[in-house]
């Protein structure tokens, strides 16, 4: 961790807020501390963070609320969810909504900051950047380019041009896609990805002659440079 590492801690008890901040200064990140979900909010909108510690419990917003939200923004931060509800429902959810770790209160700061290391290793180890004929995607920032051109993506879409770009030149199917983007079973609802596709192709291909996105016949849908120009 470096001081380049910005970290936010959410937290409205003032004792755990200020636990949790002082040792991340002393291991060198750069931390602010939002005492409600809405300051937190407005905090993630004015800066991008690394890392984002997340109480559940908050007076305003429900934590799981605001972890919902951060998971909609173009940049991704990691997320480690502090909560004193230790049921393996919330555990679930929270890791289901896009959180990276799960810590329950009480905790001591040791296992606190072993895990906040493994994290931000993991997001530096991770392939950020993939690039097919002029379509990059920046996976850290979360940012999309066609030809030098920005474009914007709903999370969803973003999701499934990810999957494909890391598997590019494999036919993906459409169970693979719903899997892999909606991290569940969507067992009969895989025609939600012809849908999403169909969006992709619009703001990705439709302007460009070179088309990225093929579908498979049979299998699904893969992305790579058209044969023709390939080979
Ligand atoms: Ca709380």
């Amino acid at each position: 961790m470096t001081e380049q590492t910005r970290v936010l801690v959410v937290e409205d008890e003032k004792r755990i807020a200020d636990f949790v901040g002082r040792g991340l200064e002393s291991a060198g990140c750069t931390v602010a501390i939002a005492g409600d979900g809405a300051s937190a909010l407005e905090k993630m909108h004015a800066l991008d963070y690394d890392l984002i510690v997340l109480d559940l419990n908050l007076p305003d917003i429900d934590g799981l609320k605001v972890l919902e939200k951060i998971r909609n923004r173009k940049t991704a931060p990691a997320v480690i969810v502090l909560s004193v509800r230790g049921n393996v429902e919330d555990r679930v959810k929270g890791l289901e909504m896009g959180s990276d770790d799960y810590l329950v209160k009480p905790f001591a700061f040791v296992e606190f900051l072993a895990r906040v290391k493994a994290l931000l290793r993991r997001g530096a180890n991770m392939p950020e950047r993939f690039q097919v004929g002029d379509l990059v995607l920046d996976a850290l920032r979360r940012k999309v380019t066609r030809a030098g051109e920005s474009i914007e993506l709903a999370p969803k879409e973003f999701s499934i041009l990810e999957y494909l770009m890391r598997h590019r030149g494999k036919p993906l199917s459409r169970t693979m896609i719903v899997e892999h983007v909606w991290d569940m079973d969507y067992d009969g609802l895989t025609n939600i990805v012809d849908v999403y596709i169909r969006h992709l192709r619009s703001k990705i291909d439709d302007d460009s002659p070179v088309k990225m996105i093929h579908t498979v016949r049979g299998i699904g849908y893969m992305i790579d440079m058209p044969a023709e120009i390939k080979n």
